[in-house]
């Protein structure tokens, strides 16, 4: 067993992995994180996603954030931290989570150890994915997604979309309210002042691993789950070495 991965993928293990995946608008993190999510039987917990939902359904709090939202600010934290909070203390949060969109400050990243603290299952891994500015309006201004399924559009090459209704589920494809280039500018100037701060945060951590957002989907995929299973296994070495003890049941039976 000794390729067994640290997840809540397999039935027998009973540590959680949860993931957090950082990086700026436009990285591709949301898609990467609903992908690894699936694959690992992980709850992706996607705060914009969640947002734009509560708007849908005309929840007040979602309503309240619209505004920033539709400017490219950031929405309050204790909004914030209590979404976060009430779903990763759900039964299906267990197995563990990915983070896409949270935390975007310090103050949501102190209280987000305090939850997974408070959780007491499984590391926590951070992933930063990198992709260069000029890339990121590119992708932002020409991006399009599904009105139905929330699915990103498939661009060409030199940017413009390859179908005029949605590959996955044939809904119409429009742009984000925010991804104008004026408040794609504002989002990508929010995201160096209040989120970059936070790869200081969690930079010396052993479980903090960066990742090359600049390349083909399949690549950042791959390079994903290397790094991420590279991360939790450390983890658990530190683990071991602290406590003397594996970090599952089902490992310490067999050594
Ligand atoms: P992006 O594509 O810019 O990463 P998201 O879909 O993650 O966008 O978020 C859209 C908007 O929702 C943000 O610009 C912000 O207004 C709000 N938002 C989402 N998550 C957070 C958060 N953790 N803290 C504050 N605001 C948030
Ligand atoms: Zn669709």
């Amino acid at each position: 067993m000794r390729s067994r991965t640290l997840c809540g993928g397999q039935p027998g293990g009973s540590v959680a992995l949860n993931v957090i995946m950082m990086g700026p608008p436009g990285a591709g993190k949301g898609t990467q994180a609903g992908r690894f999510a699936r694959e690992r039987g992980l709850l992706k917990i996607s705060t914009g996603d969640i947002l734009r939902e509560g708007i849908k359904a005309q929840l007040p709090v979602a309503l309240r954030a619209k505004e920033r939202m539709d400017r490219g600010e950031l929405v309050d934290d204790e909004t914030m931290v209590a979404i976060v909070r009430e779903r990763l203390l759900r039964p299906d949060a267990q197995r563990g989570f990915v983070l896409d969109g949270f935390p975007r400050t310090v103050e949501q990243a102190d209280a987000l150890d305090q939850i997974v603290a408070e959780r007491n299952n499984g590391p926590l891994v951070i992933v930063d994915v990198r992709v260069p500015e000029h890339e990121l309006v590119r992708r932002l201004a020409g991006r399009l997604i599904c009105v139905k399924c929330g699915a990103n559009a498939e661009l060409t090459k030199d940017g413009s979309p390859v179908a005029t209704v949605c590959g996955k589920c044939g809904g119409e494809l429009v742009q984000r309210a925010d991804d104008n280039e004026e408040v794609v500018r504002e989002r990508l100037e929010v995201y160096e002042r209040a989120t970059k701060p936070l790869v200081e945060f969690y930079r010396e951590r052993p479980t903090f691993r960066v990742v090359n957002g600049a390349q083909p989907q399949e690549r950042v995929a791959h390079e994903l789950d290397t790094v991420i299973d590279d991360a939790a296994l450390a983890s658990a070495r530190v683990e071991k070495a602290v406590t003397g003890k594996v970090a599952t049941p089902e490992k310490a039976a067999r050594t």
